[in-house]
């Protein structure tokens, strides 16, 4: 399962790094963040509920840049 999310981070660099921090975060298949769009992509694994994967994805993403937002 693949969704789309808005997100707000300040630059490309953390947007970067956000991305890798998704990819390995339980449930995650692949991400992809683009900054431009302030877009973030994620495939979820088979089985994984979207609704318990992505708080755990803003969490490791907020380790990145504390003040970043993902609308899920
Ligand atoms: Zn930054």
């Amino acid at each position: 399962m693949k969704k789309s999310y808005k997100i707000e981070v300040d630059c490309a660099n953390c947007a970067a790094k956000m991305e890798d921090a998704t990819k390995k975060t339980a449930g995650v298949k692949d991400a992809n963040i683009n900054f431009m769009a302030l877009k973030m992509k994620v495939e979820f694994e088979e089985g994984a509920d979207p609704k318990e994967v992505m708080p755990r994805v803003l969490e490791a993403c907020r380790k990145v840049e504390d003040d970043c937002e993902i609308f899920f």
